[in-house]
Parts: structure tokens; sequence; C-alpha cells
């Protein structure tokens, strides 16, 4: 039997992947070409710029990373860190875990300040632990995925800046559905990812680094500890007057990411936040009607990940049985709580091409024949 198999068609409306748009899948079919193709390095080029604009930067430094948001956070970490360099991270939830993670196997000498789940962090505390702990980097998640917080980042990165310290923010849920502005908010290193808002498949990372960033990696007194993941190497091939073979970029997937990159200058950006915004309005007033209860405050909620206290109803099926009917005979996944909030929430993604009222309505309607 053929390895590859028919697989159904689905309306990803989970934390990610979201769907990949019909023209994302398009470009990622066209012929390929070598990485050091002088057509290769044109397009990398445009992509870069368009990059750019996204992230609200100049940054000359940004750049698809060949692999997924988890490695673009690896790279802002190794990079800016060296063993028993001090880091304080921000968590409340899995992200912001996963950096103190990462951190903590770089040798980084790890102070996190912790916020309950559905909670933003509050800047106060990470001003404080800022100034007590003088770190060299602090880090923190825009867009929590785990509990659909989208957390005010002006505050904490000026107290960072205050204190010498360089800003890592992790922008994989933010970027292209809500406003990433890098260089008003003096952030040093970013990330993403290409599934969520950007509509496209996973599997590239696009990164920002700041001059400042970049001149500390080339200071550094010990070399990064992932040679794949080290800027001064990747930046002979996405950066150099001459671009040297580092390792083989992955050409489709590039193409999907222009594409993708290309979809969000056409729509312009303030229309695509606005969007965005109208389409988790939608979803949560269909769903109030429904009983569930959004778990952050409206002030903080991000209008891509839809965290939801589920019904009493719900909870009399059951949840993954009802998540299971949704995906069985509706084809629709939405994503599971995690953590201390597994069994108590939903999470419902409308990333990128999903946040459009039809995407909702199918779910509703969905929705209210398993629960009628
Ligand atoms: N950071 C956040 C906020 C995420 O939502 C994710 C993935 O869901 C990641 C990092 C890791 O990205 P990936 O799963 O693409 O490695």
């Amino acid at each position: 039997m053929p390895i590859l198999q028919p697989l159904s068609e689905r309306l990803l409306l989970g934390p990610g992947p979201s769907n990949a748009h019909a023209s994302v899948l398009e470009a990622m079919s066209r012929p390929l070409v070598g990485h050091l193709d002088p057509e290769f390095i044109s397009l990398l080029e445009r992509l870069k710029e368009g990059l750019r604009t996204l992230f609200g930067t100049s940054n000359a430094m940004t750049l698809p990373l060949s692999a997924t948001g988890s490695a673009g956070m690896e790279a802002a970490l190794v990079n800016l860190l060296e063993r028993g360099d001090r880091i304080v991270v921000g968590v409340n939830g899995v992200f912001g875990g996963r950096m103190a993670e990462v951190a903590r196997r770089a040798g980084a000498e790890v102070t996190t300040v912790e916020a309950d789940w559905g909670h933003t962090l509050d800047a106060s505390e990470m001003a404080e632990a800022i100034e007590r702990v003088r770190p060299r980097v602090v880090s923190f998640v825009h867009a929590e995925t785990s509990t659909g917080v989208c957390q005010p980042v002006e505050e904490i990165a000026r107290a960072a800046r205050e204190a010498d310290a360089m800003v890592v923010l992790d922008c994989v849920t933010s970027l292209a559905g809500r406003p990433v502005e890098l260089d008003a908010w003096g952030i040093d290193a970013a990330y993403s990812g290409s599934q969520k808002c950007l509509s496209c498949p996973p599997g590239l990372s696009p990164v920002s680094f700041s001059d400042r960033a970049i001149d500390f990696v080339g200071k550094r007194e010990t070399s990064v500890q992932s040679w794949f993941l080290d800027l001064s190497l990747l930046a002979n091939y996405y950066g150099g007057a001459q671009r040297v073979y580092h390792h083989t970029a992955p050409i489709t997937a590039t193409y999907g990411l222009a594409a993708g990159v290309d979809l969000v200058l056409e729509e312009g950006l303030e229309a695509r936040y606005a969007r965005h915004e109208a389409a988790s309005k939608r979803l949560l007033e269909g769903l109030d009607a429904l009983g569930f209860e959004p778990l952050v405050a409206e002030s903080n909620r991000l209008p891509m990940l839809n965290a939801l206290r589920l019904p009493e109803r719900v909870h009399s099926i059951g949840e993954a049985p009802v998540r299971a009917r949704l995906l069985d005979e509706f084809g629709i996944e939405v994503g599971a709580g995690l953590g201390p909030l597994a069994g108590e929430i939903w999470r419902v993604g409308l990333m990128g091409e999903n946040a459009r009222p039809e995407t909702v309505d199918r779910l509703l309607e969905a929705l209210r024949k398993i629960l009628d």
C-alpha cells in the first residue's frame, strides 16, 4: 500500500496550523531552483523586505529561518545568551515556560516572573525583577497561544532597555494578525511561524534581529552552542554580499511563505487586523448564545486565538467527544485546553484566511447541531 493515502479536508480552527491559502499551495508546486540560484536569492531579498514590513522593523537581519517557530525561539535565545548569563522570562502559559527551558539548556541563569494562565504578565513585577537581576536578556510572549492572552509589550520592553538588557519577543501567533512593531517597541529579537496568521504550512520561522543583537553575537566570548542556528554563520547565506552555502534552504516552503506574505501586503495590515477582530467578535457573540464564556478579559483578548470556558452542556457530553464529533462529522478541528486549563477550555483559532464570517458561521452551525 502506498504510504501516502487520501486525507480529509479539514477546517483548521485550532491553535495552529491554520489552513493554507490556495495561492500558497499553488506557489509550492512551482519548479525547484537551486538555493544559490540568482532568482531564488532575489526572491529571498524581496521576502526579507516583506517580513520587515510585517514585523514593523528596518532590521537588516530579518529572514525566514528553516524550521518551525520553536527553532526561532531557540535561535533568539542561544544567540543572545552565553553560559552563565542572566535572563528574566515572563511565564503565563506554555510558551513562556518553553522559553525558560530553552534558556536553562543554554546554560543561562533563569529568573521567571509568573502570572496565572489567562492573565497578562504584570509589567511592574517584570520591571522589579529586571531591576533586581540586571539580566542580559528579557523574554516574553506577545500572543500566548495556550491561553489566548495578548501581552502589552511597551512597558516591559522599556524597563528592559533602561537596564541595558536585550528583549526577545515571541510573535508566533500575533504576526500578520495583530500589530507588531519591533522598532517602535525596542525589541532585539523576535520570531514567528508560518502556520498561523500567515496562512502557510508549518515549517518556516520568520525571525528578526536588531543591529544591537547582531553586534552582541559578533562580540561573544564563546561560540553559539548551536551550529545550525548561529546567526553569524546564517548571515553568510542570508545577508552576505557573496552568498555562501550554509544549509540547503527549503525552496518550496519559501515560495509558499512568499505567496503568504504577498497576500498580507495586498490586503494591507490594518485591514487584516480589523478582519481578525471582526471574526473574533462574531464568534464570541455566536458562542455566547451557546453558553461559552471567554477566559480572558476583553482588553487582553487575542482575536486569532479565542480561549473559551465550556458550558455545562459540553461537559455533560464530554469535551473530548464533542471535539471528536466536530472533526468526524463536520471536518472542523478546534483545540483543547493545555496544562491547568485542560478539560476547562477550548482554543478556537481564527487565523489568517480562516478569520472570515463564513468560517465562523460554519463552526457555529456545527456546534448548534451537536449541542441542541
Ligand atoms: N510560541 C508560540 C506562542 C506558539 O504558539 C508556538 C506554536 O504553537 C510556538 C512558539 C512553537 O512553534 P512551532 O510549533 O511552530 O515550533
